[in-house]
């Protein structure tokens, strides 16, 4: 008998997403990921979850329907993470009328969920010319949503793990062996093990196409990448709006709100070749973005402005060369005798929890399982209302009285309904122990060390928070400090029992 029923390589979103689908289905499941949770693509996003106007555009209609069925799942399961947000789209009215009629047509195939309808806006007298150049003319405004990306990773491999996945950081895997079995060697946190499993899931994101050729040894000719860029500024604008700009070279450029006092521009996408560990945005495409900001907003940014650019490699083509669009696609490959793969290719985020399922869903010719269930089940945390989010913070509040507005905000919005297992009965901030800065405690940092596979202080800084944006170099040193003091293996969660 194998140690697990399913082996998925990869704690990206594809990855979380398939370990979470098919633990809670009943089957044993293992996830290697040789860094951290989301620590490539999946936390280098532009942080949609959308229907995606470019499909309307070119009438994939049904396909925008399910785009925007999966938004409302999202929200549904993990209203802390992903929030509704109107994009605007100034200018576009006049520049194109037929804009109008699309985003009609995106609310029509969206489900009544009570997001606020599109609308044609003054930006003479609207808070969203505030901030622009040319402060006049007509903006449409319409309803989709983003999300914390590195935290809808993180959260989905925790609610694997408590449905019985184990989840492994710092561990990859170098070599597949496919028998009956896969045979899986593993090198995790320095140690070399064997690993069987009845089934493999190859989930490296940018890596696939190595993985298959260097790790399985089954290559997959013509893969291509692409890696996209953004950058992040100091805030640009005080509305709660993701504004939306044609480029004069076609692009569209997006600038959002990011965390509270920062505003996210992108995105740059360009061919890729190369390791995708070491991807980084250009200086070319940082002067590029700066400018196409400019050219909108009133506040000027220079690339010596940029606080921080994220980039992430992303796999574009099949086997066939077919090009892997939003949705990404999936291989499944099973032949006589031999134990079955899949794999998965790119998509975003707003799909992978239906890539998931379907790729799971193949596996039930070799495995007894439980029907799909991840449309219905919150993440750790998400088990309210989405409408309830501000009713919610302000009962932290109550709860809490120490904290502020913003911390409440910050800490809600990451953790939801848990936010009791940091906090406990904590009467005042000394409560939780020291302080790194004026945002993160002790009792947070050993939460996310016993619980969310936090290992060095990047994996908070940069993924299970943002507060790398604002935290003080002499705190990031003392976080440091007392995560290598602390640093313990995660409790492991061992293998779910087999339920069938
Ligand atoms: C900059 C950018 C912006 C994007 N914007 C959006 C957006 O707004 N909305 C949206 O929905 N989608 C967006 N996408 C697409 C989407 O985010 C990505 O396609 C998706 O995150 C890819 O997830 P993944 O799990 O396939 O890959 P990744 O997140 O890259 O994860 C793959 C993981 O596999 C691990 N790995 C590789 N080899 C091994 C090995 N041998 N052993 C163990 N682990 C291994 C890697 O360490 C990595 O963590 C964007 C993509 C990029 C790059």
């Amino acid at each position: 008998m194998a140690d697990y029923d399913l082996a998925v390589i990869g704690g990206g979103i594809n990855g979380v997403c398939v370990a979470r689908d098919a633990a809670g289905r009943g089957l044993r499941v293992i996830l290697l990921e040789q860094g951290d949770l989301g620590g490539a693509a999946s936390s280098a996003t532009s942080r949609l979850i959308h229907g995606d106007l470019a499909a309307l555009e070119r009438r994939s209609f049904a396909r925008v329907r399910t785009r925007l069925g999966e938004r409302d799942i999202w929200l549904r399961v993990a209203p802390h993470l992903v929030r509704p947000m109107r994009f605007a789209l100034p200018g576009q009215s006049e520049e194109r009328p037929l804009l109008r009629s699309l985003l009609w047509l995106h609310e029509r195939l969206a489900s009544r969920i009570g997001l606020p309808s599109p609308q044609t806006i003054d930006v003479t007298h609207h808070p969203i010319g505030d901030a622009l150049k040319r402060p006049f003319g007509t903006a449409l405004e319409f309803s989709d949503c983003v999300v914390d990306d590195s935290r809808l990773v993180v959260l989905t491999a925790l609610d694997a793990a408590e449905r019985g996945a184990v989840i492994r950081t710092g561990a990859r895997c170098i070599r597949a062996e496919r028998d009956q079995f896969w045979r899986l060697a593993v090198i995790d946190r320095g140690h070399r093990q064997v690993i069987t499993a009845r089934a493999l899931a190859n989930a490296s994101g940018g890596w696939t196409g190595t993985v298959a050729e260097t790790v399985l040894r089954m290559p997959l000719p013509k893969l291509g990448a692409v890696q996209i860029g953004q950058i992040v500024v100091r805030r640009l604008f005080d509305s709660e709006n993701v504004y939306v700009f044609q480029n004069a070279d076609g692009r569209l450029i997006l600038a959002s709100p990011y965390e509270r006092d920062f505003t996210l521009i992108g995105s740059v996408t360009r061919a890729f070749t190369g390791d995708p560990a070491i991807v980084a945005i250009g200086a070319s495409d940082i002067s590029y973005l700066c400018e196409a900001a400019n050219r909108y907003f009133r506040e000027r940014v220079e690339p010596v402005d940029v606080v921080r650019s994220v980039a992430g490699v992303n796999q574009v083509a099949d086997r066939k060369g077919r090009a892997a669009d939003r949705d990404g696609s999936m291989m499944f490959d099973f032949r006589r005798g031999k134990a079955p793969l899949l794999t998965l290719f790119g998509g975003d985020l707003t799909t992978a929890r239906l890539r998931a399922e379907r790729a799971v869903s193949r596996l039930t010719t070799h495995y007894v399982m439980s029907p799909r269930w991840t449309a219905n089940a919150p993440l750790p945390g998400g088990d309210f209302a989405w409408e309830r989010f501000d009713l919610e913070v302000e009962e932290v509040r109550y709860r809490w009285r120490f904290l502020t507005e913003a911390q409440a905000q910050r800490l809600f919005g990451a953790y939801g309904r848990r936010l009791a297992d940091i906090l406990g009965q904590a009467k005042s901030r000394a409560d939780l122990g020291q302080s790194f800065g004026e945002e993160l405690t002790e009792a947070e940092v050993r939460h996310l060390m016993a619980r969310e596979w936090a290992r060095f202080p990047d994996d908070i800084l940069w993924r299970r928070t943002k507060l790398g944006l604002t935290m003080k170099a002499e705190d990031q040193v003392a976080l440091a400090a007392f995560m290598g003091k602390h640093a313990e293996p995660m409790a492991a969660v061992e293998p779910a029992p087999i339920r069938r």
